[in-house]
């Protein structure tokens, strides 16, 4: 794990999953907190040898690979932890998270997994978009949403801390269909990204770039891609449309996506309902409910 200085006060730890850190006198906080203990220890040993404090934590979105590290900071150190409102809920209850993903039925316990549901932890402050302070350091909430419910980046000395909002080229392809839980909020936020004025960006995967609006550009047409995709599957089914399993399957297919797991069975139909809800709710396809069955299929189109 790199720890690599941005600007006088920016810094971050590069890793599968990045973290944050903001140096304010004898104060610091964290941006997201790993996956886990052993993560987490790592981090504090390495601000121990800088002699660096670690006093806040700052929780981007209730994903267990930001927040699963936060339960042992809480437990050894003494933490004033911020996180989204919303996201808050799951953060205190982390159950909430398998529990969505199982459509609201009790998870199997093959979910309840480290990737799914980290340890609960302490939510000092609920925040949303909008500017607060922690020591001498004022920092700006930026609403991302899409990727989850109520995402929230940061901007701090000119530096934008993107969370999950978008993805390296390389995390794309490895991921071949992004997680995302809505696909109009997960635009909205990379075309207000564009926007920002800042001197570079830090995604929750990937690297610091200073043009980080190409990485943003491509993560765009990525998902415009797949979502052209969706609709040309659906366009070429016959009147009697495609089931809902059906389509979570052929999409994979499509994208090279072998799921042999329920928990990646789950995040991936996630992701693709997202897809095709964008692509109702745009009335580009309709949803019908037919033999018990959820389907989709063409809207005709009378002249
Ligand atoms: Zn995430």
């Amino acid at each position: 794990m790199n720890f690599i200085q941005i600007t006088d006060c920016c810094y971050y730890f590069h890793g599968a999953v990045n973290i944050g850190y903001i140096k304010s006198g004898q104060k610091g906080m964290l941006i997201d907190a790993g996956i886990d203990k052993g993560t987490m220890k790592k981090i504090v040993k390495i601000l121990k040898e800088h002699e660096m404090f670690v006093t806040h934590l700052f929780v981007t979105h209730a994903h267990a690979d930001h927040y699963g590290g936060a339960a042992y900071l809480q437990e050894t150190e003494n933490i004033y932890t911020y996180a989204p409102y919303l996201e808050s809920a799951i953060l205190r209850n982390p159950i909430l998270e398998p529990l969505y993903l199982f459509q609201g039925n009790s998870p199997l316990p093959e979910m309840r997994n480290k990737f799914l549901e980290g340890k609960p932890i302490v939510v000092d402050e609920e925040v949303k978009e909008g500017t607060y302070h922690f020591g001498e350091t004022q920092f700006e909430c930026i609403a991302l949403p899409g990727h989850s419910m109520n995402q929230l980046g940061l901007l701090i000395n000119g530096v934008l801390y993107a969370a999950d909002s978008y993805f390296s080229e390389e995390q794309l392809h490895k991921h071949k269909i992004p997680f995302i839980i809505d696909a109009k909020d997960t635009l909205n936020s990379l075309n207000g990204l564009k926007n920002i004025d800042c001197i570079g960006a830090v995604p929750g995967h990937g690297i610091y770039e200073t043009a980080f609006q190409k990485t943003v550009d491509t993560n765009i047409m990525y998902h415009n891609t797949i979502l052209e995709s969706i609709l040309n599957l659906i366009n070429n089914q016959n009147e009697t449309g495609i089931t809902h399993e059906d389509l979570v399957s052929q999409v994979c297919k499509t994208w090279a996506v072998n799921l042999n797991n329920v928990s990646m069975w789950m995040l991936f139909r996630t992701a693709i309902t997202a897809y095709v809800t964008f692509l109702v709710k745009e009335e580009k396809v309709k949803l019908f409910i037919d033999d018990n069955k959820l389907c989709f299929k063409k809207i005709e189109i009378k002249y």
